[in-house]
């Protein structure tokens, strides 16, 4: 690793007493300066954001190092910006082996007030590419799951809800390593609160979310194990386009419609359809699946069960 690198774990480094200040100013590893940052290729994009591969080259020959620098789509106003700076705070906070690092920040000031956020680049992408058509065996499936349980269990023990946890939020490192990445609808709940109710805006990704979540906008850490639910079964199916979640959910819901969408969907959960068995799931992995989604959240298992179950069935 880097210099920059060392000093930039180090300053990140929860173990560590000593705040990033004083001397560190000086060289501050967290700040990225826009000249310095020269465009490579597009990523991918989300509902809010675009992510772009850039070089952050300041010796201008080429010996810079690779980052992912994510940028709001388009400043739509509101309370949009404070989200923005509510999702770069969120992912400084956290440090874990399957969790994407956050490197630092770009701010702009020229009319108006515009930040990147830069974090390490994930040269495979988001799981969703890289499954898709690729003929990974179920043990990898299961390490990757076990590895996404890892994250999500670190994720709660800062009190933190995720709210989109789905294979186009999880990115891959290498062939046995993944992280998760987007924490744009992160929560943060208070040590006295079990849920967090948050207002549906209309773009929620619904096919995700648990019954509790569509019924009453209640979001808690086991609404995120029903999410994670729906993405081992992405997992298992390898993102084959014909089995996705919205278009198998949508295929049971006969013809609902717009608005309808949401009650009809309400409805078949509540009355325990799910999902599928994808074609090689083992019937354990299936049962796992079953659990998270189960319509009572306390009835759902915990990702530190979870850990421990995966970590059975791939014995
Ligand atoms: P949004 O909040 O708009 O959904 P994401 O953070 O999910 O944005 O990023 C969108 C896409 O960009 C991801 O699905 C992935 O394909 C790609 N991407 C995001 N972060 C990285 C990264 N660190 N390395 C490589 N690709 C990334
Ligand atoms: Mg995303």
């Amino acid at each position: 690793p880097s210099f920059r690198t060392v000093l930039r774990e180090l300053s990140n480094s929860p173990n560590l007493d000593f705040a990033p200040s004083g001397p560190f100013t000086i060289l501050d590893q967290s700040v990225f300066h826009k000249r310095y940052l020269r465009k490579m290729r597009d990523l991918g994009e989300g509902h809010f954001g675009k992510v772009t591969l850039c070089m952050y080259d300041p010796n201008n020959d080429g010996t810079g190092e690779h980052v992912a620098v994510k940028a709001l789509k388009h400043d739509g106003g509101g309370n949009q910006h404070e989200c923005w700076l509510k999702e770069i705070d969120i992912l400084k906070s956290l440090y874990h082996a399957n969790i994407v690092k956050y490197k630092g920040c770009c701010t702009e000031l020229a009319g108006g007030k515009v930040v990147q956020l830069i974090m390490e680049f994930l040269p495979l992408g988001s799981l969703k590419e890289y499954i898709i058509g690729c003929k990974i065996g179920v043990p990898q499936c299961l390490l990757f799951a076990g590895q996404i349980c890892q994250g999500m269990e670190y994720l709660q023990s800062k009190r933190y809800i995720h709210r989109d946890l789905a294979a186009r939020n999880v990115l891959v490192e290498n062939d046995n390593l993944v992280k998760i990445g987007d924490f744009g609808l992160t929560k943060h709940i208070p040590e006295e609160k079990e849920y967090y109710r948050v207002r549906d805006d209309g773009e929620s990704p619904v096919f995700w979310y648990a019954v509790e979540c569509l019924r009453e906008s209640k979001f808690s850490f086991s609404s995120d194990v029903w999410s994670f639910g729906v993405t081992l079964y992405e997992i298992l199916t390898r993102c084959d386009p014909a089995m996705n979640p919205p278009k198998k959910l949508t295929e049971m819901l006969g013809n609902a419609h717009g608005q309808m969408v949401v009650t009809a969907l309400i409805s078949l959960l509540e009355r325990r359809k799910t999902l599928p068995c994808p074609k090689d799931c083992p019937h354990e992995v299936y049962m796992l699946m079953k659990q998270c989604w189960n319509v009572e959240p306390g009835q759902r298992p915990s990702f530190k069960s979870l850990i421990e179950s995966i970590a059975t069935i791939r014995q």
